[in-house]
């Protein structure tokens, strides 16, 4: 009898642990996707997505098929999915996609997804290679945005709306983020909240969570996507704070023209990557496995956030 019974469970572990993997199958963005949009982003053929280049123009394209394949929209705020604007005398594109939200009482209440797609073009030779792929920094971020995007037009949940952006020109001063911010908020963007993703393409070293969150104490963000995820995600790392990363990502532009949390999820802790801004930041040095299930992680915790009836996230 005791035998049998534990027989009896083994098979329902079993099985239960086969329907979970079945699930989570179906639904999960691979890493093979993520691989082949972080190949695309830093391959040697874009030239470092500098500003004005030929080969930002192509990641800016690349990413407008995508978004139009998987059935993203053109945003009812632009008239085309690469809304141009002028870096520094240089004509250059944020990408923005869209997708309407189910509950028309919830649907004109904006969340925005973002992360910048542009790099720095070349840089110090280091063994005849000039070509600054930016495959951290930050073809990371945008492959999350773009997977992420992909993922909540196949499963259309989302009571709120929500604009998935490529921000162009981030590192020559945030420009793309600066304007599209002051754009919308032109054009009365009833914004719920804003997350940014940058360089997250390393798991940080010896920390209890999986990546952590700039302006940590400002909001309750972390603490809620925490509670959505259902496990410790989302951690505060005190170098943050001490360099100001808060302000010197995209979602800063944001949270000053609306004054709601707005915030950016990164692994760069400034020992766990050598190659910021080098010649070596390369898929090569990526971890795409762990990239992949970070982005798995977020999509429960940004389906929560598309539909809790409230907006649960808060200034402090
Ligand atoms: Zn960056």
């Amino acid at each position: 009898m005791k035998h049998i019974t534990l027989v009896l469970i083994t098979l329902l572990f079993i099985n239960c642990k086969e329907v979970t993997k079945a699930q989570s199958s179906e639904s999960a963005v691979k890493v093979s996707e993520v691989e082949t949009i972080m190949n695309f982003l830093a391959s040697d053929e874009l030239e470092g997505r500098d500003t004005g280049s030929e080969g930002l123009k192509k990641a800016a394209e690349y990413i407008e098929k995508t978004f139009k394949d998987a059935g993203v929209m053109v945003s009812p705020y632009f008239d085309t999915y690469l809304p141009a604007f002028d870096a520094k005398g240089k004509e250059t594109y944020n990408v923005v996609g869209y997708l309407k939200g189910t509950d028309p009482n919830l649907a004109d209440e904006f969340v925005v997804i973002g992360a910048h797609f542009d790099h720095i073009g070349k840089g110090k030779e280091v063994d005849g290679d000039t070509i600054a792929n930016g495959a951290n920094d930050n073809a990371a971020g945008s492959t999350a945005v773009i997977s992420l995007a992909k993922q909540f037009a196949k499963t259309k949940n989302n009571k709120r709306s929500v604009l998935f952006v490529l921000f162009g020109a981030e590192e020559i001063g945030l420009l793309g983020s600066k304007h599209l911010a002051k754009v919308l908020k032109e054009k009365n963007l009833n914004l719920y909240t804003m997350i940014n993703f940058e360089m997250i393409g390393v798991p940080l070293v010896d920390k209890p969570y999986k990546a952590y969150i700039t302006g940590y104490e400002m909001s309750n963000m972390a603490e809620k996507m925490n509670e959505y995820a259902g496990k410790e995600l989302i951690g505060f790392l005190p170098k943050a704070k001490e360099f100001q990363l808060f302000r010197r990502s995209d979602n800063f532009p944001f949270h000053k023209e609306f004054n709601v949390p707005c915030q950016t999820i990164c692994t760069f802790d400034f020992s766990n990557y050598d190659y910021y801004h080098h010649v070596d930041d390369e898929v090569a040095n990526i971890n795409l496995e762990f990239m992949t299930e970070l982005i798995n992680d977020c999509v429960p915790v940004i389906t929560k956030i598309l539909n809790t009836n409230t907006r649960e996230i808060k200034l402090n």
